[in-house]
């Protein structure tokens, strides 16, 4: 895998975004496979695809693609806040490749976010341009990076270090098991991977994810047995084998 771009691509053009975009889908088209089923190549879309940048023509998969430079904050701008959540809840949302590149114009940090670990929550309107912008009235959004758990930023590349394909193909397919269709089981599963991501220790116990109650009550206003649902998401998540259960109320992180 080489990890640099291919400067002399973007000779041609003069606007930053606009270089960066191609220098990082020709990477992408060079050098990544297909996390999910191992194909060798992914195919680029055409430009105007909204939202889907690339296709594995084996597995269907289709992939966005988002390029920063240096180290992402909290939030990873996107594109139009209604195309946004109208794929996510259709499930035809993209899996998200997020490339962290230096000013060596090197690729430093790859990783895939599951199109299944997106939820509307994760996903915040921006303000609409001011009327004297050239699309006066249009709404984009943010993908709050910092709220989808440790297990949905899948490493392709750390640190300027590639992981094995096997091991990138494994480690999706395993995470794929925690793939839900609904949306509100899908914002459940996540909000106590976070929970269990945000305790210290590797074991830990019931009585240690009860202790989120009320920031769970707060975002699920309707349900009144949040005890019950913590306990069906530490089942599902032992069952898929993310968790193991220790006996007498304790758990261990796999
Ligand atoms: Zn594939």
């Amino acid at each position: 895998m080489n990890l640099h771009f291919n400067s002399d691509l973007s000779k041609k053009y003069e606007n930053t975004s606009q270089k960066i975009r191609i220098l990082s889908e020709n990477w992408i088209s060079s050098n990544m496979y297909c996390p999910v089923c191992g194909n060798k190549e992914l195919t680029q879309l055409p430009n105007n695809s909204p939202v889907a940048d690339f296709q594995c023509e084996k597995c269907g998969t289709i992939f966005e693609l988002k390029s920063h430079l240096g180290i992402i904050g909290k939030k990873i701008p996107d594109g139009a806040y209604s195309t946004m959540m109208e794929r996510i809840t259709s499930n035809t949302n993209p899996d998200l490749f997020v490339l962290q590149y230096t000013e060596q114009m090197k690729v430093s940090d790859l990783c895939i976010i599951p199109r299944f670990f997106f939820t509307p929550e994760i996903i915040e309107m921006r303000k609409p341009l001011s009327p004297e912008a050239r699309r006066s009235g249009w709404v984009s959004c943010n993908i709050l990076y910092q709220n989808i758990p440790l297990q949905g930023k899948i490493p392709v590349i750390a640190n300027g270090y590639p992981f094995r394909s096997e091991d990138v193909i494994t480690n999706y397919n395993r995470i794929k098991q925690l793939q839900k269709k609904k949306l509100d089981s899908r914002g459940w599963i996540l909000d106590i991977l976070n929970c269990i991501n945000a305790i210290a220790s590797d074991e830990f116990s019931l009585k240690d994810l009860y202790e989120f109650r009320n920031v769970l009550q707060e975002k699920y206003k309707n349900n009144n047995n949040i005890n019950a649902k913590i306990r069906q998401q530490l089942q599902f998540l032992r069952d898929k084998g993310f968790i193991e259960f220790l006996g007498d109320g304790y758990y261990r992180k796999v």
